[in-house]
C-alpha cells in the first residue's frame, strides 16, 4: 500500500514522492489516517521507524485544510521535545514535508536567543515546535498566543519526564486549550508515562510498532 490511499493533500503527495519515500512504515500507515480525524493517538515508537512524518505529514494536511477553509493562521500546533537537538530535526522535518504549502514552521529552545525565536514568531507560525523550558518562558511572559492550539504532541515523552520536565509540562498544559487533539509518543512505557498520557487523552487510539 502507498501513501496515496491515506487521505493525504496532493501537495504533501507530491513532497512525500519527491523525497523518495515509496511505502509508508507501519506506524505512518496506523497513524495518518487516525490523525487526519482528528483523534488522540498514544504511539510507543523508537527513532528511525518514521514517527516524525507520522505526526507531520496529517498534520500540515489538517492545517493546509484549515487554512482553504479561512480559519485563523496563527499556532495550531504545538511539538514539544526534550531537546533543542530534536526540536530542529523536527522543525526541519515540517518545513522540508511542508515544502509546498504556505505553512510556517518555527522552532525555540533554551540556550539561544529569545528574540530571534520572537522575530520568527511575529512573522507567522502556524506549527511551533519548542522545548518545555523555553516554551513556558514565553507563555509565562505573554510572548505567544496559544489559545488558537489545536494539536498538541508529545514526542519522546519518556526522555521529557526523565529530562525532569514534568513540572513544566504540567504548567504549560494549564496554559492550552481544553478541547484540543493530543498525540503521544514514547520509545517506553512505565507508570509514569501512562498516568501522564491518561491526564492527557481521550480514547486514543493505541499503536505500537
Ligand atoms: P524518524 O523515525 O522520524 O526519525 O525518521 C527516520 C528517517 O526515515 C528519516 O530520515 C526520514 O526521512 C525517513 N523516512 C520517514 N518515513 C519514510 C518512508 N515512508 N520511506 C522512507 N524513508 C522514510
Amino acid at each position: 500500500m502507498g501513501f496515496a490511499s491515506l487521505g493525504l493533500h496532493q501537495d504533501i503527495l507530491n513532497q512525500v514522492n519527491e523525497l523518495g519515500y515509496n511505502t509508508p512504515t507501519p506506524i505512518q500507515r496506523a497513524a495518518i489516517p487516525a490523525v487526519l480525524i482528528g483523534k488522540d493517538v498514544m504511539a510507543g515508537a523508537q527513532t528511525g521507524t518514521g514517527k516524525t512524518a507520522a505526526f507531520a505529514l496529517p498534520l500540515l494536511h489538517r492545517i493546509q485544510h484549515n487554512k482553504s477553509t479561512n480559519q485563523a493562521q496563527c499556532i495550531q500546533v504545538l511539538v514539544l521535545t526534550p531537546t533543542r537537538e530534536l526540536a530542529q530535526q523536527v522543525h526541519a522535518s515540517f518545513v522540508k514535508y511542508g515544502q509546498n504549502l504556505s505553512i510556517r514552521s518555527v522552532v525555540a529552545y533554551g540556550g539561544a536567543s529569545i528574540n530571534v525565536q520572537l522575530d520568527a514568531l511575529q512573522q507567522g507560525c502556524d506549527v511551533l515546535v519548542a522545548t518545555p523550558g523555553r516554551l513556558l518562558e514565553l507563555i509565562m511572559k505573554n510572548l505567544i498566543d496559544v489559545s488558537t492550539l489545536q494539536t498538541l504532541v508529545l514526542d519522546e515523552a519518556d526522555r521529557m519526564l526523565d529530562m525532569g520536565f514534568i513540572i513544566d509540562i504540567q504548567r504549560i498544559l494549564k496554559n492550552l486549550p481544553q478541547t484540543r487533539q493530543t498525540l503521544f509518543f514514547s520509545a517506553t512505557f512505565n507508570d509514569d508515562i501512562f498516568a501522564l498520557s491518561k491526564t492527557l487523552l481521550k480514547d486514543p487510539q493505541l499503536i505500537e510498532v
